[in-house]
């Protein structure tokens, strides 16, 4: 799905909403009843406290604005689902926060056409953030059921451009590498080098790097030839990427 697919697709949403929207969501299991104006709203509301955090890329918030995140969260997660916090996704995972997807996508700075590696799909957000961006996306997801939950979103949602994988990060995706960009959203111990291998020249990677159960560095690296060169930007907390 590309900008204008979405919007045609939102606007015809929100009318059918505004109209059915009580109906349509009133046997959830939300306690609250949930109209898309609602969603629409609680969604600016976010992308205004994203601002003022300095996220300062109009095509990150353009995408964040537009890109419906409670629809990524389990249902009764919903109503939560635009609050600048990470929240549960089912199996011990979690989708990141607004402010770190937003942070890490705004460091990355993705260009339509692009070709980018996720390694960590979890609920599917994030690779659906890129791919509104117009971004070619691969993301691979260790868990089964999550992978399947990933991609059936992103199904349903029209983001023809994500291609989701089940299978172990470490790897990379040989395939397809090289990409333009790789962000993982889990953090290893140490950086992957399979996955620098599958870097183009030029390439960034955004990676968490750190121990489990403390905090990680999230780090910027940018490859050049043979050798890389490394930033630290932000302390953050992640779950691991399993081995
Ligand atoms: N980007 C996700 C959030 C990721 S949470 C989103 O937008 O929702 C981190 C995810 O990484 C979890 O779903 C976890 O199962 C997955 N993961 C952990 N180790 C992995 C590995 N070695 N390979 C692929 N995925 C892994």
């Amino acid at each position: 799905m590309n900008r204008r697919q979405f919007f045609g697709g939102s606007a015809a949403l929100l009318a059918v909403g505004g109209i059915f929207g009580k109906y349509l969501f009133a046997d959830t299991a939300c306690s609250m009843e949930f109209m898309a104006q609602d969603f629409e709203k609680l969604r600016q509301e976010m992308v205004d406290v994203l601002k003022s955090r300095r996220i300062r890329s109009k095509a990150v918030l353009d995408a964040m604005s537009s890109v419906p995140r409670h629809m990524f969260v389990p249902q009764e997660m919903r109503p939560y689902a635009y609050q600048d916090s990470p929240l549960p996704i089912g199996l011990g995972q979690t989708i990141s926060q607004p402010y770190i997807v937003a942070f890490m996508t705004e460091s990355l700075e993705p260009k339509s056409g692009m070709k980018i590696l996720e390694i960590g799909a979890g609920s599917g957000y994030q690779a659906a953030v890129l791919a509104y961006m117009g971004c070619d996306v691969y993301t691979i997801e260790l868990l089964p059921e999550l992978a399947q939950r990933a991609e059936k979103t992103l199904d349903e949602l029209k983001f023809d451009n994500v291609t989701v994988r089940c299978g172990n990060g470490y790897l990379g995706w040989v395939e397809e590498a090289p990409f333009d960009a790789i962000m993982v959203t889990a953090a290893p111990e140490k950086i992957p080098e399979k996955l620098i291998e599958q870097l183009k020249d030029g390439g960034k990677m955004i990676i968490p790097v750190g121990p489990v159960n403390a905090l990680q560095s999230l780090k910027l690296i940018t490859k050049r030839g043979r050798r890389t060169v490394e930033r630290d930007l932000l302390p953050v907390r992640f779950v691991p990427m399993v081995e």
